[in-house]
């Protein structure tokens, strides 16, 4: 494997952007969805590229799914390659204990531990809830996707959770200061496609990717071959390749 995209989406059947990134240079791509439609999409791309895509199932924290829609994601979860994308963030609607979107992240997060499967979650301006709900599990691994919060980025590291960093690495101080701090063995990258990034021209896509291991290479004062391994690996290690050989 060359690169590993860990967090993306793909809308509809926008297919053409997984190939901005080649297939044949041992690319891989770790595809979420948000709801019901997406998962089953990421599963069908799973299906349909089995070298190129790993499909992650789960209800977004800004979708109000139904007691049906968990029970889905319960059963499909035993196809995908882990749970995601899942958590809590208070722009949508409230987090707090009973909430909706509290009990949502938990059904899921039960879900996940009783697989065995890894999660991907999103915290943004919910990380400290996060983490208290993520303490609560046995989880096979946790990767923080696209994680920015200064203040408890060490309880992160220090619980072993990975955490991914996305193209705004390339102009955010605040990222940089933050991967600087990193343990590199816990980093992923990607690209939360189709996210558009403005600072840089409004493009999005998996092909940001290795721009970004080029900026952590950077940061981290490593070659940016060194880099690209590391991520590389850590990326298997999350995703369970590491025990299947
Ligand atoms: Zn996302």
């Amino acid at each position: 494997v060359r690169f590993v995209d860990s967090h993306l989406h793909i809308e509809g059947n926008d297919v053409a952007s997984l190939f901005a990134f080649p297939p044949d240079n041992g690319n891989l791509l770790v595809v979420c969805g948000t709801d019901r439609a997406t998962s089953e999409a990421a599963l069908r791309l799973a299906g349909t590229y089995p070298e190129l895509v790993e499909a992650f199932v789960g209800v977004h924290p800004s979708e109000g799914p139904t007691i049906q829609d968990l029970i889905w994601v319960e059963k499909a979860l035993e196809r995908a390659a882990g749970a995601g994308e899942i958590g809590l963030d208070p722009k949508y609607s409230p987090t707090g204990p009973g909430s909706a979107q509290r009990t949502a992240f938990l059904a899921q997060l039960e879900s996940a531990q009783a697989l065995k499967k890894p999660v991907q979650v999103h915290s943004r301006n919910a990380e400290r809830e996060c983490l208290e709900v993520l303490g609560g599990f046995t989880l096979k691994a946790v990767l923080m996707h696209w994680f920015q919060d200064e203040v408890t980025l060490q309880e992160v590291l220090g619980e072993g959770y990975f955490l991914s960093f996305g193209p705004s690495l390339l102009y955010s101080k605040k990222l940089q200061r933050m991967a600087a701090k990193c343990d590199p063995s816990q980093v992923l990258c990607e690209s939360d496609s189709p996210v558009a990034y403005a600072p840089l021209g409004g493009v999005h896509g998996s092909f940001l990717v290795p721009s970004v291991v080029f900026k952590l290479a950077e940061v981290w004062k490593k070659r940016f071959e060194d880099a690209r391994e590391t991520i590389v690996e850590n990326s298997r290690r999350y995703l369970g390749f590491l025990e299947k050989g």
